[in-house]
């Protein structure tokens, strides 16, 4: 499987958490690894015993820092990690530290992250309660972002605010004009009584999940197998766990027990620049098929082995079937690799032929005809080949967008009604004559799928909510 065979979980500009570098925009995505064959039950259970481990740890934290007494000191984690060494909780449970301060991390994270929302969703309610003067709202809205003033006000406590705050603290509370003492008390209130409406206690029940710092683990082989050897409970000893590809990582990453499969599935948050292409200006529609993959309104096709690769992988999976069947015999590892191998061809071809077409038609903005969601649901544990090619579809556009989305294209989407039918020269409805397009109004000829894709950058372009105005468009001409 190649590196590239990914799914996008999330894109969003990133601002510098987590100590990455602050400079350009960066979208993430997660790669994932998969344990090969049955894990043994006796390494089951000591990554069982992890995780639970991992579990308690995170309960410990929620516990002990996720109230209002803690809200200044989680955004410190370097006291929170000191506090908690000093405790004595890891020996006591017996955790390896690569696994216990991920934990903390990830628990000190998930409180972060509650705190965000107590506020967004005060801040929201207070934009939309009419008693608030827009003096009260930019006090109430000043507390909420200033951690130590809104401690202080949770807390009923007085702690110094630096100069700077300090002199717009005043300067919010002058604003609220004449009672503003009795505004004030009553504003306090509020924020108290909303924190403990909003704040809930988090708890997590899930043992099945947890992270690993780099520390705790190295890639390499094992008897001739390649995998990954992670730190357990036992000084020193490291479990090997094969794995179904070679690649190797250097980061915290997430592992997933499956406990009915007897697996783990490892995940990496990868985060990746957006490429910025200065020469990428061009406008293009495309129509994907199922023989050639991608056909666009500037005539081109890439992927013209993509319908007989997959052809290929059809045709293998229903001999085998009816092999299976006659000879009553089960799915033997070596079709398993088989089939594999030829999935993984096909991705990297999928994925090749889209970086060409990037290349080649240095686009700005690609606009493609909308598809159904999800195709890929329907593929799930069949064998049928239709619906193989629908679910290549789903992998074709899904490589598309994240293609795009990491050199700042932008993809349109337009509504497809009728657009193999319509002339991209005339807007007339025309013909198919095998391959070709024809239309006797205008005498306009073409290839059917680059007529298709010309009407998807036509139909783009104008910008139209087009089903009904290219309709209405079609009747007046
Ligand atoms: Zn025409």
């Amino acid at each position: 499987m190649s590196a590239e065979n990914t799914k996008t979980e999330t894109a969003s500009q990133y601002s510098g958490d987590n100590g990455l570098p602050q400079s350009g925009e960066k979208i993430c995505k997660a790669v994932h690894q998969y344990s090969k064959g049955k894990i043994s039950g006796e390494n089951m259970d000591v990554l069982m015993e992890i995780g639970h481990g991992c579990m308690v740890t995170r309960n410990y934290i929620y516990q002990r820092y996720g109230g209002i007494k803690s809200l200044v000191k989680v955004y410190s984690g370097y006291e929170v990690d000191s506090e908690v060494r000093a405790s004595g909780f890891r020996e006591k449970i017996g955790l390896p530290s690569v696994y216990f301060s991920s934990s903390v991390s990830r628990a000190l994270a998930d409180i972060k992250i509650m705190w965000a929302q107590v506020r967004n969703r005060i801040n929201d309610d207070v934009s939309r309660n009419e008693r608030f003067s827009p003096e009260d709202r930019h006090y109430i809205r000043f507390v909420l972002k200033t951690d130590v003033c809104y401690w202080n006000i949770l807390n009923g406590k007085s702690s110094p605010l630096s100069d700077k705050i300090q002199s717009v603290y005043e300067k919010v509370i002058a604003d609220l004009g004449g009672e503003r003492g009795q505004r004030v008390k009553n504003l306090n209130r509020y924020i108290c009584r909303q924190t403990r409406k909003k704040l809930h206690k988090q708890h997590t029940d899930n043992r099945l999940r947890f992270t690993i710092k780099k520390q705790g683990y190295r890639y390499g082989e094992l008897d001739g197998e390649h995998g990954i050897f992670l730190a357990t409970k036992a000084n020193r000893q490291r479990m090997f766990i094969p794995l179904t590809d070679t690649n190797v990582y250097d980061r915290m990453l997430d592992i997933s027990l499956n406990l009915q499969k007897k697996s783990i599935e490892i995940v990496i948050p990868i985060f990746v620049n957006i490429q910025r292409h200065k020469d990428y200006v061009n406008e293009i529609g495309i129509s994907l098929g199922v023989w050639n993959m991608i056909t666009t309104s500037t005539g081109n096709v890439y992927g013209s082995s993509f319908g007989k690769m997959q052809q290929e992988i059809s045709r293998f999976i229903l001999e085998e079937n009816y092999r299976e069947k006659s000879e009553n015999v089960s799915g033997t590892q070596n079709y398993q690799a088989r089939k594999e191998k030829m999935d993984a061809a096909l991705k990297n071809y999928v994925n090749m032929e889209i970086n060409r077409m990037l290349a080649q038609e240095k686009p700005k903005v690609v606009y493609m005809v909308k598809l159904p969601r999800n195709p890929g649901m329907l593929m799930k544990g069949t064998g049928d080949t239709h619906l193989l090619r629908m679910w290549k579809k789903g992998f074709v556009t899904e490589r598309l967008q994240w293609k795009c989305q990491k050199n700042n294209i932008k993809i349109v989407e337009v509504i497809g009604k009728g657009i193999g039918r319509e002339c991209s020269a005339c807007g007339q409805v025309g013909y198919a004559d095998g391959e070709k397009f024809k239309c006797s109004a205008c005498g306009f000829e073409e290839n059917k799928k680059v007529n298709s894709a010309r009407n998807t950058l036509n139909r783009g372009k104008s910008g139209k909510q087009l089903n009904k105005k290219w309709s209405s468009d079609t009747l007046g001409r």
